[in-house]
C-alpha cells in the first residue's frame, strides 16, 4: 500500500513534540491506499484551495513540458507508457533486454520461440545449404557439409525435438517475473573466470552459462511477482519495479508530496514493499502502470491505487540517500504502559498505519528506523495482520506526554492566578516545586522491554495475589495452601514481638529485635511490612526466597505499594490481580460468607479496584475477576500450572 500525505507543501517533518500545543491542524503527512481496513475517509482532509491551485499548476507545468518535449530529464514520453504496458505483459522484455530506452529493445517484445521444431531445423538446413554454395573454397564446403549430415540424422532429429519441447514446457513454466539482474552479474563474472580454465569441466560449464535458455532465479519461492531493473531513462537513473498487490498482501508503503514529485516516505514491515525489498523511502515515483504520478496530489495517488489491483509496476527515480539495510533488526518486544488510540492522534503520520493498543498489551517491535513512530506487531495478531502498524516510539512518547503535563499545569497555574488573584512568593516556589515534579520522568510511563522467561522446574515463580480487601485474594490463598500444602507454602513473616508458649522461631515467625528489624527495613530486605499494637510485621525476600529453593511455590497476598519493590527484588514474581464482581455479586458472596455490608461498602470495594487497576494495572500479569470462589479458584489454579508449561513475558531486566 502507498500512502499519501496531504498537506506536504506547508508543513515540515517536525521533530518529536515540537509541534504540540502550537495550535497543530489535525492533517496527516503520510498517506496509506491500500490498508485492510481503509479508515481514509478518517485522514482524508481535502487540500486548500491554495494546494489545489499549487497543484494544478504543477500539473499543467508538468503537461506542458510533456508537449514540449517528450524526452527531457524528469519527464516520461507517452510510448514509455506503452513500453511498461508491454513490459508488464511480457517479462521477457526485461529479462532479456535489462535496459528499455533504446529504441532496438523494442524489437524484443516480437521474438518469438518458433512453435515447429521441425520447420525451425528446415529453416537451418536451408541456411546452410545456402551457405555452403556460397562458400568458394572447398574446405569449408566440407565443413559445412558434415554438419549437414549431422542435421539429417535421425538420431539428432529426435533429439532436436526432445530439447525444442522441453525449451517450449520451461517457458511456459518458468516464473513471469524477470531473472535478476543480480543472477546475470554473477552469471557474467563465473564466464569471465572460466574464460581462463583449461579443464574440461570448466569450459563445460561455460557451455551451460552461455546457454540462452538458461535462466537463474534469485527467489523461486516468492509468491509475488517481483522485477527490479535500474537504468538510465531521460538522463535520470531510474528503477523499474513490478510488485504484485493482493488483498492479503497489501503494498505495506506511505507517499508525501515533495514539491510536485510524490515520493515513498515509508515502508511498512510484512507488505509487499518491503518484502521484495524493491521499495525504498525516498523514491520518487514517475509512473504507476504507466500512469503519470508526477505533480499528482497523495489523495489522488491513494484514489488511483485503490482501484489497482494485482500487477503493480513502478517507474521510479531511485532515492539518493542509500539507507542502511534493515531486514536483519532485531525485534523488541515491549509491554505498553499506557492506552493508544491512532484515531485520537493528531500527530500519527499516517492513521490508517496506526497500531491501537491498550496498557499491558504487548507488543513486537520490528522497526525503530523511525525513531519517532516505530512498526509494531501486537502480541497474538502477527498471523492474521500482515502489516505491522505505527505506533509512537518511546522517547518521542515521553517528550509529548512531558509537554502535556508541562501544558496542562502552566493552564492550571494560570487558572489559579485567575481566580485567587496573585499569589504570594511561597506559593510561587510551592507551585514551581509542584511542576519539577510533575515533570519528573518517572511520572510517565511509556513502555517497558520483555523477553520470553520460562520457570525452571526447580525454581518457581512466587505467586503474589492483590485485590481491595473483600475482593477475595486471602480466600483463595487459603484454598490454595490446603488444596496441595505440599506445592504451595507462605513465606514465614519476621515480627519484633515475643514468641508465644507454642511458637517457635523460623516456623509461626522469624523473631527480631526492633533494631535489627529496622536495620533490615532501611536496606531494603522486606517485601512489605506494618505495625500492630506497638510491633512491627514484615516479609522478607529472603523469606520468600527460602520457599523457592524449597522447590514449593510461594503464596502472597500484598499490598499495591509492595508492587515496586517486589519487582526489583529478583523474586520473578507473577502477580495476580483479584477483582471482586459486580456489586450484586459481591453482595452475595459475602452473604454466603456471613457478612453483611452496606451498599456504600460494596461501592467502596469496587471503587478502591478500579483505583488499583488504575495505577498499577500495568504490572499486573493477568487478572482474575472472582465471580465465584470456585471458579476463582480454579481459574487460578490453571494460570499457576500454565507457568511450568509455556514461558511468560517478564520485565527483560529481570533477566540480566
Ligand atoms: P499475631 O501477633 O497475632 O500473630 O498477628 C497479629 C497481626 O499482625 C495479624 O493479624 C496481622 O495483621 C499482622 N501480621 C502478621 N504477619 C504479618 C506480616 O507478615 N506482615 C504484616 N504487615 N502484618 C502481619
Amino acid at each position: 500500500m502507498i500512502t499519501s500525505h496531504m498537506n506536504g507543501y506547508v508543513q515540515e517533518d517536525s521533530g518529536p513534540g515540537i509541534s504540540l500545543g502550537l495550535g497543530q491542524t489535525k492533517t496527516h503527512r503520510e498517506r496509506a491506499v491500500d490498508c485492510p481496513d481503509d479508515e481514509s475517509s478518517l485522514a482524508k482532509f481535502p487540500p486548500s484551495n491554495t494546494q489545489m491551485e499549487r497543484i494544478q499548476h504543477y500539473q499543467e507545468e508538468l503537461r506542458k513540458r510533456r508537449e514540449e518535449d517528450g524526452r527531457t530529464k524528469h519527464n516520461i514520453d507517452p510510448s514509455a507508457s506503452l513500453r511498461l504496458k508491454k513490459l508488464s505483459q511480457n517479462p521477457k522484455v526485461g529479462i532479456d533486454n535489462p535496459t528499455f530506452d533504446g529504441k532496438e529493445k523494442a524489437s524484443a517484445t516480437d521474438d518469438t520461440i518458433s512453435q515447429d521444431p521441425v520447420a525451425d531445423l528446415e529453416e537451418l538446413v536451408d541456411a546452410l545449404t545456402w551457405v555452403q554454395r556460397c562458400l568458394s573454397d572447398s574446405q569449408s564446403q566440407q565443413d559445412v557439409e558434415l554438419i549437414l549430415q549431422l542435421l539429417a540424422q535421425e538420431d539428432f532429429k529426435s533429439a532436436y525435438n526432445i530439447y525444442s519441447a522441453v525449451s517450449q514446457q520451461m517457458s511456459r513454466i518458468s516464473p513471469t517475473s524477470a531473472t535478476t539482474a543480480q543472477a546475470e552479474e554473477i552469471c557474467q563474472e563465473v564466464q569471465k573466470m572460466l574464460l581462463s580454465s583449461q579443464q574440461r569441466d570448466g569450459s563445460e560449464l561455460r557451455n551451460l552459462l552461455t546457454n540462452p535458455h538458461l535462466q537463474a532465479h534469485d527467489s523461486v519461492a516468492m509468491q509475488e511477482m517481483e522485477l527490479e531493473n535500474v537504468t538510465q531513462y531521460g538522463g535520470e537513473t531510474v528503477k523499474l519495479v513490478r510488485l504484485e498487490k493482493t488483498r492479503d498482501t497489501p503494498l505495506g508503503a506511505t507517499v508525501r508530496n515533495d514539491m510536485d514529485s510524490v515520493v515513498v516516505s515509508r515502508v511498512v514491515k510484512g507488505g509487499a514493499a518491503e518484502r521484495s525489498g524493491l521499495l525504498s523511502e525516498g523514491d520518487e515515483i514517475l509512473e504507476i502502470n504507466g500512469i503519470p504520478i508526477r505533480g499528482k496530489n497523495v489523495n489522488d495517488v491513494h484514489d488511483l491505487l485503490q482501484e489497482m489491483h494485482g500487477t503493480l509496476t513502478f517507474l521510479l527515480i531511485p532515492s539518493s540517500q542509500t539507507k542502511a539495510s534493515t531486514h536483519r533488526q532485531t525485534v523488541m518486544h515491549v509491554r505498553a504502559y499506557f492506552d493508544y488510540d491512532p484515531s485520537d492522534d493528531p500527530f500519527v503520520p499516517c492513521r490508517e498505519l496506526g497500531l491501537s493498543f491498550q496498557k499491558g498489551d504487548i507488543l513486537h517491535v520490528i522497526s525503530q528506523d523511525d525513531p519517532n513512530w516505530w512498526q509494531a506487531y501486537r502480541d497474538g495478531d502477527e498471523d492474521n495482520q500482515p502489516l505491522a502498524g505505527l505506533i509512537p516510539g518511546k522517547s518521542f512518547q515521553h517528550q509529548r506526554e512531558t509537554l502535556k503535563k508541562t501544558l496542562t499545569d502552566r493552564n492550571r497555574e494560570q487558572q489559579g492566578k485567575h481566580w485567587y488573584g496573585k499569589k504570594n512568593k511561597k506559593q510561587r516556589k510551592k507551585n514551581a516545586s509542584n511542576f519539577s515534579r510533575n515533570t519528573d520522568s518517572d511520572d510517565i510511563l511509556t513502555y517497558e522491554e520483555m523477553a520470553l522467561y520460562h520457570q525452571p522446574a526447580n525454581r518457581k515463580r512466587p505467586i503474589a495475589l492483590l485485590g481491595p480487601p473483600n475482593s477475595g485474594q486471602d480466600e483463595v490463598r487459603r484454598r490454595l495452601l490446603s488444596f496441595e500444602p505440599d506445592k504451595f507454602a507462605v513465606a514465614v513473616p519476621h515480627t519484633t514481638r515475643s514468641p508465644r508458649v507454642h511458637e517457635r522461631n523460623g516456623r509461626e515467625y522469624h523473631f527480631a529485635s526492633r533494631s535489627s528489624f529496622e536495620t533490615d527495613l532501611a536496606a531494603g530486605k522486606f517485601i512489605e511490612s506494618g505495625e500492630y499494637e506497638k510491633n512491627l510485621y514484615g516479609t522478607s525476600t529472603d523469606s520468600v526466597r527460602h520457599v523457592i529453593n524449597s522447590g514449593r511455590i510461594c503464596v502472597l497476598c500484598l499490598h499495591t505499594r509492595s508492587l515496586q519493590v517486589l519487582r526489583t527484588s529478583n523474586l520473578k514474581p507473577y502477580i495476580i490481580f483479584i477483582a471482586p464482581p459486580s456489586q450484586e455479586r459481591l453482595r452475595t458472596l459475602l452473604a454466603a460468607e456471613g457478612k453483611s455490608t452496606k451498599p456504600e461498602e460494596l461501592k467502596d470495594v469496587i471503587e478502591k479496584a478500579r483505583e488499583m487497576e488504575q495505577n498499577f494495572g500495568h504490572l499486573f500479569d493477568v487478572t482474575v475477576v472472582n465471580m465465584d470462589p470456585d471458579t476463582a479458584f480454579h481459574e487460578l489454579y490453571r494460570l499457576i500450572d500454565k507457568l511450568d508449561t509455556e514461558p511468560q513475558w517478564v520485565p527483560t531486566s529481570w533477566l540480566c
